[in-house]
């Protein structure tokens, strides 16, 4: 054989064996793209749907057990939380777990000036909220109560809590985005790149979708069972509080829902009917969303403009929907929506 034929050859062999291995990888791609698998179930006092991609069932079952962990230390309804027996004794040593959302969430009360204010659970609990015995309680009893809601009075030292007469706290306003922080840790640790965690609404997205696009997460018309738009995103949560969630009609008509102004003691009338806030940190975004529904338009608009790290959409109670101008590129409001949109202004 001439050394030109032996070339030839083994340029052959070796083209026809580059072919193989293309082939190979191309089979190996088709049978690595991540299978999907889901688990649904009820906890924190809603439905909550796990979706993750390449991992095992053992993980989203590890996720569930984390989630119904949270809720035995937290729930306000469960005489057996930690939370029940700080507000029953007054006083008590918290888990590390507790203590750390505590701490979290008292720090978020002072960053919204107290728009978010956990200690107003005597007025939750009077509106009937929890138990859902609803009533409108007189000024009167409003007024008494009042005086135990004050977030700053709460003394928490290492796990160490204590609410000073007659005050309680109620961690339902941030719990569902702290849990989908924890989940979704947990499922990274566990080496998935792919998820789709919703908590009753509250939509927590680990990574991109398994094609390696961004989710788009649909945001709920306040007013109906249709979309206003979807939100395009990686790694974030996507949390919405609103007074369409849970609300009651009184005797006079009026609709009472379950976001207070911690001011008045009332159901918070701001002039918006839902907030939408996205960003990396789901306890961050919860807190939010409940701290800028009660703010409005103009107080919302501000807290913005003076941090600018999270994404926020606003609906109005006179038909606008308001988005934050980072959002400009990744909210796409519903074709044919009867909400006028705006991009809110940048300064
Ligand atoms: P949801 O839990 O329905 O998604 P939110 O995250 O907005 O809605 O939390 C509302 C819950 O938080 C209420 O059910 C009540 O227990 C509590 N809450 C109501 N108003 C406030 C407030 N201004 N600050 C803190 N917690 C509040
Ligand atoms: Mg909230």
């Amino acid at each position: 054989m001439g050394l030109v034929r032996f070339r030839r050859l083994l340029a052959a062999v070796l083209a026809a064996a580059g072919l193989l291995l293309l082939f190979s990888a191309c089979e190996r791609k088709a049978d690595t793209v991540p299978a999907e698998i889901s688990l649904d179930f009820f906890s924190m006092n809603t439905y909550v749907s796990l979706r993750a991609w390449g991992t095992e069932r053992e993980t989203l079952q590890a996720a569930k057990g984390e989630m119904e962990a949270l809720e035995a230390l937290l729930s306000v309804t469960d005489p057996g939380s930690e939370i029940s027996r700080l507000n029953e004794t007054g006083a008590a040593e918290l888990s590390p777990e507790t203590a750390a959302l505590l701490d979290r969430a008292l720090a978020l009360c002072r960053e919204t000036a107290g728009a978010l204010d956990i200690s107003v659970y005597p007025l939750v609990r009077a509106w009937g909220f929890t138990t859902g015995e609803y009533r409108v309680p007189e000024k009167a009893e409003l007024d008494l109560l009042l005086e135990t809601v004050d977030y700053r009075k709460i003394v928490l030292e290492g796990q160490a809590a204590a609410l000073p007469g007659g005050m309680a706290v109620d961690l339902g306003s941030v719990a569902k985005g702290w849990a989908g922080d924890r989940l979704a840790a947990l499922l990274r640790e566990k080496g998935v790149q792919s998820a789709l965690l919703d908590l009753g609404g509250n939509i927590q997205t680990l990574g991109r979708k398994p094609d390696g696009s961004l989710w788009r997460v649909a945001i709920k018309d306040p007013a109906g069972n249709g979309i206003l738009g979807t939100l395009a995103v990686a790694d974030a949560a996507v949390i919405t509080s609103g007074g369409y969630e849970r609300y009651f009609t009184g005797e006079d008509g009026s609709v009472y829902w379950h976001i207070l102004d911690p001011e008045t003691g009332s159901p918070a009338h701001s002039g918006l009917r839902s907030v939408t806030v996205t960003g990396p940190e789901g306890v961050r975004c919860d807190a939010l969303s409940t701290a800028l529904f009660v703010m409005g338009e103009a107080g919302a608009g501000a807290f913005w403009r003076s941090h600018r790290d999270f994404g926020m959409v606003l609906v109005t109670e006179d038909g606008r929907l308001l988005c934050s101008p980072d959002l400009a590129d990744s909210f796409t409001p519903e074709k044919g929506t009867k909400y006028a949109f705006e991009v809110i202004p940048d300064a």
